[in-house]
């Protein structure tokens, strides 16, 4: 399943919730993005 991120609460957005248009479903935010499939991880030293 394809899952976007919603820019305004940082909320996971299935595709299947936004339907045809690209909204957040949560905050009305027209800005989703694609989050990383492999997070990096940042090791401090
Ligand atoms: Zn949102």
């Amino acid at each position: 399943m394809v899952t976007y991120k919603c820019l305004g609460c940082e909320k996971k957005v299935p595709l299947t919730m936004m339907g045809r248009k690209v909204r957040c479903p949560y905050c009305g935010g027209k800005i989703v993005y694609k989050p990383r499939l492999a997070p990096t991880k940042v090791i401090a030293r």
